[in-house]
C-alpha cells in the first residue's frame, strides 16, 4: 500500500512515510524502518504501541456494544471509566472532582470546560460573567473556542478575527521571566499577581474562569509552575468567584507521575480536562471533570449542560481508556513515570547540560524538554528563520528517533525547544538510546552535518 494522493496531510507539500505497525516504544514504516517514539506522538502513547490487553478490550467492546447514543443510554465502560477517573482526582475540603463529561479529543474537552464554566454562572443568575483569562505561550486546542483561550501565537494568527476576546497574561515561566536574585517562591507569587491585576482591569465580577495548563506542554516546552504559583492562583480565583480550569490534556493522565499534575501542587481546580494519555492513542477520547458543586448547580437549575456531541462517551473509546488505566494501575506505572522521569532528566543533563546551545533542561515526570539558545549567558533565542527545532526533529527522524519540536517558546515568535514524552513503559536502556540519538541529532545540526539514515 502506498500513499494515494487523496489525504489532505498536515504538511500539504509532502507525504509522510507510511506507518504500518507499532511495538512497544517503536513505530515501523512500510520500508521496515524503525523509529523510537520518544514523544508518544504528541504525549499520547502512554503504554507504547500494540498493547495486547488494550487491543483485546477494544475488540470485546466492539462485539458486545459498539455504540449507544448518550441522549438515551449510558454504558458500562463509560460508568466504570468515570469512576476510575474520579477516584484518581485529588480533592480538598472545598472541592470533590467527581463528575466526568466525556469527549473525543482534548480540544473538545476544553470547549466543554469553557461552556460548562459559563453555564455554571448563568444558571446562578450571574450572567455578567462573560470573560476568560488565559496565558501567553499556552495551548488549549485548535477548535475556535479552545484556540481563543490558547496563547500559541503561530496557531492563532490566521484566525485572529474569528476568535472570542480572551485576556492573555504572562505565563509562569521562570527560565525567561524570573528576575536575577528572585527566589522561585517570590517569582511564583509575582507571576500569580498578574492574574489579580488583570481581574482588577476587567472587573472581577465579569470573569468566568482562568484557564491554564498545570505543566505547560508543547507551546513553551514542559514548563512546571514555580512553587506556590498555583496555590496563589487558586486563592485569587476563590476571592473573586472565578472558576479555575486546569487543562491537563497533555500533562494529566499520569504523564508527570501523578494522575493529575495539580496533585503535586496541592491544588484542586473546579474543572480539569484530560485526554491524550487517557486512551493512550488506542481510541480518541478526552474528558472534562468538574466538581460535584458545579454538576449539582446545573442539575438543580436547567438540568442539562447545553452541549453534547454524537460520539461523546463512545463505549469502545471508554473501554479502551478503561483498559489503559487498568494496566497503568496494575503495573504501578505512575511510580515508574516518576522514576523514569528523573532518569531521563539526569541523562539529558549529563549528555547535554554543558552543550553551548542547550539553555535549559526542564519538565516533570516523562514530560521533559530542552530549550535551544544562541547564547546561554543571555538566554538569547535563535533567529526563527534558522528553524533549529525543525532541523533537530529532521535530524532525529533520520536517526530513527521521534521528538516533538516547538517554536515561539519565548514570545510566540522566537524560541526553540524539543519535547520528549516517551511511553510510561520505557526501560532504562531505551532512555539511553533516546538520549544518545537526540544528542547525536543536535550535534549534527550544530555541526551543519547531513543527517545519517534511520536505523
Ligand atoms: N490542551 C493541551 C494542553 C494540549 O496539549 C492539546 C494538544 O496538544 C490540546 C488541549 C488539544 O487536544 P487535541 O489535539 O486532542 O484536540
Amino acid at each position: 500500500m502506498t500513499a494515494t494522493g487523496n489525504v489532505f496531510h498536515r504538511n500539504a507539500t509532502t507525504t509522510p512515510p507510511l506507518a504500518v505497525a507499532g511495538e512497544g516504544i517503536w513505530l515501523i514504516d512500510d520500508a521496515g524502518r524503525r523509529y523510537i517514539d520518544a514523544c508518544g506522538g504528541a504525549a499520547v502513547s502512554a503504554l507504547g504501541h500494540g498493547h495486547p490487553v488494550v487491543a483485546a478490550a477494544i475488540a470485546a467492546q466492539a462485539h458486545s456494544l459498539e455504540y449507544a447514543h448518550t441522549g438515551s443510554f449510558t454504558s458500562a465502560p463509560a460508568e466504570a471509566l468515570a469512576t476510575v477517573i474520579a477516584g484518581q482526582c485529588p480533592s480538598s475540603p472545598e472541592r470533590t472532582l467527581d463528575r466526568v463529561w466525556f469527549t473525543s479529543s482534548g480540544s473538545e474537552a476544553v470547549e466543554a470546560a469553557i461552556k460548562l464554566a459559563r453555564q455554571y454562572h448563568w444558571e446562578r443568575g450571574d450572567t455578567r460573567r462573560t470573560r476568560l483569562i488565559a496565558r501567553r505561550q499556552s495551548y488549549h486546542g485548535n477548535t475556535l473556542g479552545a484556540l481563543a483561550a490558547g496563547g500559541n501565537a503561530g496557531r492563532r494568527a490566521a484566525y485572529a478575527p474569528l476568535l472570542i476576546d480572551v485576556s492573555l497574561i504572562d505565563p509562569c515561566f521562570a527560565y525567561h521571566h524570573a528576575h536575577a536574585g528572585e527566589t522561585p517562591q517570590e517569582y511564583g507569587l509575582r507571576a500569580a499577581a498578574a492574574l489579580e491585576q488583570e481581574l482588577q482591569r476587567l472587573g472581577p465580577d465579569t470573569v468566568i474562569a482562568f484557564i491554564a495548563e498545570t505543566v505547560v506542554g508543547a507551546t513553551a516546552g514542559a514548563v512546571p509552575p514555580a512553587p506556590g504559583y498555583l496555590a496563589a492562583i487558586r486563592a485569587i480565583c476563590d476571592r473573586h468567584g472565578v472558576l479555575l480550569i486546569l487543562d491537563e490534556v497533555m500533562c494529566g493522565s499520569g504523564r508527570t507521575g501523578t494522575f493529575l499534575a495539580c496533585e503535586a501542587e496541592g491544588v484542586v481546580p473546579d474543572i480539569v480536562t484530560v485526554a491524550k494519555g487517557l486512551g493512550a492513542g488506542y481510541q480518541p477520547i478526552g474528558a472534562t471533570v468538574c466538581t460535584a458543586h458545579i454538576h449539582d448547580t446545573i442539575a438543580t437549575h436547567s438540568g442539562a449542560l447545553l452541549h453534547g456531541q454524537t460520539y461523546a462517551g463512545h463505549p469502545v473509546g471508554c473501554a479502551a481508556a478503561l483498559a489503559v488505566q487498568t494496566v497503568i494501575r496494575d503495573q504501578g506505572l505512575l511510580a515508574r513515570v516518576a522514576e523514569a522521569g528523573h532518569g531521563l532528566h539526569a541523562r539529558l543533563a549529563a549528555r547535554l547540560g554543558d552543550h553551548v546551545h542547550v539553555g535549559d533542561i526542564r519538565g516533570r515526570g516523562l514530560l521533559q524538554a530542552i530549550e535551544l539558545v544562541a547564547n546561554r549567558d543571555h538566554r538569547t533565542p535563535f533567529d526563527p528563520v534558522r528553524a533549529i527545532n525543525q532541523r533537530i526533529k529532521a535530524a532525529a527522524f533520520a536517526r530513527g528517533l521521534l521528538v516533538y519540536p516547538g517554536s515561539g517558546s519565548v514570545d510566540g515568535q522566537r524560541g526553540d525547544h524539543v519535547l520528549l514524552a516517551p511511553p510510561y513503559v520505557t526501560s532504562d536502556a531505551e532512555l539511553d538510546m533516546i538520549v544518545d540519538r537526540l544528542a547525536d541529532a543536535i550535534d549534527a545540526v550544530f555541526a551543519g552535518q547531513a543527517a545519517g539514515g534511520a536505523r
